[in-house]
């Protein structure tokens, strides 16, 4: 039976259950923003429209004077917080459980005695406070050694059980094993993972339907469809715990039996019938075979793959950013050389290896600091309103501006010593008007070798030498012999030249 005295503990729970979570929005508001970006994609409703972008990205990064917190961590404060969330449904229903036995608290007429001892018991039930305050708190299980994000409440809470290596905490979809799938529905060993990720990129929009790359009907897709659609939408559920994905697949459920039910434009060919897979050429033919007995025999036959057809393609919606950093990702990778590759295999292996919360990591000496050291991160957060620029000039997240490299600073001395940020941007910038310009302001004639070249002095030594095996002639020393022009046009060496001049005869 539920006494008093569990519903005052269930509420004290349910109390430091709400300081947790508003605890960990405060420090870290990316938690909310990164949710309501998603729950844009997911709804289409504007709900948050009001939020102008600025704020969202500028909160996102930087509204905090602490240190940015890294996805693997905002990812594993978020499966805590779900956690919590799941304590309280439960405390929540177990109150509405509760009943109340009136006499045990009842104080009887000058029984003063009673009424001290009931004082001296909510005294001794007092400390249990710090014990549940403990048990929620960040970094209540640290010591000096061993510091811990995760309260001691969820400390068996292991993030890479949710997330292999290769899915980096929700940066990238893995999706190479599917690729493996895919080569064998469309029966076809040459199709790359690029080539496969467009395919799977048709699912975003209506292409899956109108430009779908094997028979639909065919059982392999079907098989492939079911794989790829438990895959994604378990992917969504650990990328976004905090959504209801419950609530969720039910809206995909409900679009569904509009969509189905709707003709599909399909260009210059009319309208298409998703149960038929078949175009029609106008809408009146397409709403006559509508109660026909072969479109509603499809519609009946088909009905529970074309669902979770139709909820891949939502799913593929919804995660359209992570596919689009998967494509980069994968292009990335493409370019990489076998070094870069294998640098690039181990930092997200020590990424996935390394604890949630680093050693060197100063949470808890920033937060008991006094004034003088508040004023320094003051000027710490004023330099850093700055949000990161990407390559179009525009503020972007700085995950994003790490994943293109663009904290890597590219120098280039014949640009005066201007400063490219990530390799992309200083790879194009050979052929731009500044780097051309100070070529040539060195009397170089920019072409295709100076590619690369950034020292002034490796771009003169280049140039001679370019002139020696072209136009230039090298003389037995191997230095190259500067021509010159008499005044009749004449052109011999240098050497010569003032030979000449010396001996009167010029
Ligand atoms: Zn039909
Ligand atoms: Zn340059």
């Amino acid at each position: 039976m539920k006494t008093y005295e569990d519903a005052r503990a269930t509420l004290e729970e349910l109390e430091l259950i709400e300081n947790a979570v508003t605890s960990r929005l405060r420090r870290n508001p990316e938690i909310f923003y990164r949710n309501i970006d998603e729950v844009d994609l997911v709804e289409h409703s504007g709900r948050f429209d009001h939020i102008p972008s600025s704020q969202k990205s500028a909160n996102k990064v930087y509204t905090v004077k602490k240190s940015r917190r890294s996805r693997k961590q905002i990812l594993a404060q978020e499966h805590e917080i779900k956690s919590f969330l799941s304590q309280y449904l439960k405390d929540c229903q177990s109150l509405g459980r509760v009943e109340f036995d009136m006499s045990e608290y009842r104080v009887d007429n000058g029984s003063v005695n009673k009424l001290l001892e009931h004082i001296e018991r909510i005294k001794e039930i007092h400390p249990k406070d710090d014990e549940f305050g403990d048990q929620y708190a960040m970094f209540s299980s640290s010591t000096p050694s061993n510091k811990n994000i995760i309260s001691r409440k969820a400390q068996n809470l292991d993030i890479n059980s949710y997330f292999t290596r290769d899915e980096q905490y929700g940066e990238y979809l893995d999706l190479e094993p599917f690729h493996q799938k895919w080569l064998s529905v469309v029966k076809n060993g040459d199709v790359t993972l690029l080539q496969f990720l467009s395919e799977v990129e048709k699912f975003t929009d209506q292409r899956y339907l109108l430009q779908p790359a094997v028979n639909r009907n065919s059982s392999r897709y079907r098989e492939f469809v079911a794989s790829l659609h438990h895959y994604l939408s378990d992917y969504a559920a650990r990328a976004y715990p905090l959504l209801s994905w419950d609530l969720i697949h039910a809206k995909a459920q409900e679009l569904y039996h509009t969509n189905v039910a709707k003709p599909i434009p399909s260009g210059e060919s009319g309208v298409f019938c998703i149960p038929c897979d078949k175009r029609f050429k106008t809408d009146t033919v397409y709403n006559a075979h509508l109660p026909g007995k072969r479109h509603v025999g499809n519609l009946h036959k088909n009905s529970s793959f074309l669902t979770q057809e139709h909820s891949l393609h939502i799913f593929c919606r919804y995660l359209s950013r992570e596919l689009a950093r998967t494509r980069e990702f994968v292009e990335r990778k493409l370019a990489f050389t076998t070094e870069e590759r294998t640098q690039e295999l181990e930092r997200l292996t020590d990424i996935y290896d390394s604890p949630v919360y680093g050693r060197q990591e100063q949470e808890d000496a920033q937060e008991d600091e006094n004034k003088e050291t508040e004023d320094k991160e003051d000027s710490v957060l004023d330099s850093s309103m700055n949000l990161p620029l990407g390559p179009d000039g525009f503020p972007i997240p700085y995950w994003l501006y790490k994943l293109q490299g663009l904290d890597i600073e590219y120098p280039c001395e014949l640009c005066g010593n201007f400063v490219y940020n990530g390799r992309r941007q200083f790879d194009k910038h050979f052929g731009e008007q500044r780097h051309v310009f100070g070529l040539r302001r060195l009397g170089i004639e920019p072409s295709a070798s100076f590619k690369g070249v950034t020292k002034i002095d490796d771009a003169k030594q280049l140039w001679s030498h370019l002139r020696s095996t072209s136009s230039g002639r090298v003389s037995s020393e191997g230095k190259l012999e500067v021509e010159v022009e008499d005044e009749d046009g004449n052109v011999m060496s240098k050497k010569v030249y003032d030979e000449l001049k010396k001996q009167g005869l010029l």
